[in-house]
């Protein structure tokens, strides 16, 4: 019964991806009880319109294919594809999607949106990973209020770290491996052994995003730690300003270099929202979009220079966690849903470059 129920569900098609649930690894589980079935089933957006509408579907088809089945319950929930890579499925099994948060320099916020953005995904009901790779200043710890160290735990034999849990983000940190104000010098072949450790000697089970937090700039370190992850692709955060700019075209140009994917950009202190509701564009305006277009990659979005968002990282709790519903906090998600669908897409046909236009 269950065979036949996954048959019909491979012949229809989620409704953002056009693309069957089971093609899609959507089908997550199937249970059958006398003459009715509990479905539960991937989406790529939460807030698709039409639940009803593909819920009467599903149930339409099955119990017109299978006469002993009276009743069908869907739920949804979301769904992120695998990225098909078997270099990253041996080194990290169980995780879906490897992500590098990149900037061609440092101060744009990089820390700051890679931050929010694993806290948005995780919001949206992605389970989440995040590594801080940021060898000059490993910064994610103090944002996410953490004062702990990983245990080592046993796991068939051998010991692996168990990553810190926050606010249902897993994290491992370069600041957990070094003492505080100790001055290392993390030469590149230092680093990229971390980062492979940090792959390989994590119990990171399941994810479907884990992010790097890159160390800024486009030196060599940068170029092999890039080398170092199975990568799914990059996002390079910038400024709108020329100078960011020029540096955010390197950090797009590393990338195409090794073979991995630019997911997009997001533009960081894109303007200032000023008391009485003005913008006001202090770093100039539209840079992340002209970039953007130059390379035809995805703006992703664009986020204000909010206090806001400067407090709460200082304070441990990023502004995506202590005020979602503010107008960064929606920009953020916003931004983290766009990425959703531009690597479902990508995923789910790998052999083009996404083509839907996302809204920014
Ligand atoms: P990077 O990782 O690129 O070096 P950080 O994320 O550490 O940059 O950010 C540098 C500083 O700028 C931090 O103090 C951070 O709180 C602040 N910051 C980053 N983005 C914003 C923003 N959109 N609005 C206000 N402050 C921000």
């Amino acid at each position: 019964m269950e065979k036949k129920i996954r048959s019909i569900l491979s012949k229809i098609n989620e409704p953002i991806l056009s693309k069957d649930f089971s093609t899609l690894g959507f089908v997550f589980d199937v249970n059958v009880k006398g003459d009715s079935v509990k479905l539960r089933l991937g989406i790529t957006d939460m807030d698709y319109t039409d639940f009803p509408g593909i819920k009467n579907k599903i149930a339409g088809k099955i119990i017109e294919e299978i006469p002993e089945i009276k009743k069908v319950e869907v739920d949804f929930m979301l769904g992120i594809v695998n990225h098909d890579n078997k270099q990253k499925d041996v080194v990290l099994p169980g995780v879906k999607n490897t992500i590098a948060i990149a900037s061609g320099k440092g101060g744009v916020g990089k820390s700051t949106v890679a931050v929010n953005l694993a806290a948005a995904l995780s919001l949206e009901g992605a389970k989440v990973g995040l590594i801080d790779a940021d060898i000059y200043g490993p910064s994610i710890p103090i944002m996410l209020g953490i004062n702990e160290r990983p245990r080592v735990v046993q796991s068939n034999g051998v010991n692996k770290m168990l990553p810190i849990v926050q606010y249902g983000i897993k994290l491992m940190s370069i600041g957990f491996l070094v003492e505080d104000n100790s001055a290392v010098v993390w030469r590149g072949p230092m680093a990229s052994s971390a980062l492979k450790q940090f792959m390989s000697e994590v119990l990171w089970e399941d994810l479907d995003f884990l992010l790097f937090d890159m160390p800024p700039g486009t030196g060599d370190i940068q170029l092999t730690l890039s080398q170092t992850i199975p990568l799914t692709g990059s996002i390079v955060v910038t400024t709108p300003q020329e100078i960011s700019l020029s540096d955010a075209r390197k950090g797009h140009n590393m990338f195409v270099k090794v073979n991995v994917p630019n997911l997009g950009f997001i533009e960081n202190m894109s303007y200032y929202l000023t008391p009485d509701g003005n913008k006001e564009y202090i770093f100039g305006q539209g840079g992340g979009r002209k970039i953007s277009d130059e390379f035809k990659v995805k703006l992703l979005g664009e986020i204000p220079i909010d206090t806001e968002i400067r407090v709460t990282g200082d304070s441990g709790k990023p502004i995506m966690l202590s005020k979602p519903d503010s107008d960064s906090g929606k920009i953020i998600r916003s931004i983290a849903k766009n990425l959703i669908l531009e690597i479902n897409t990508r995923n789910s046909s790998p052999s083009k470059s996404a083509g839907i236009e996302l809204i920014v």
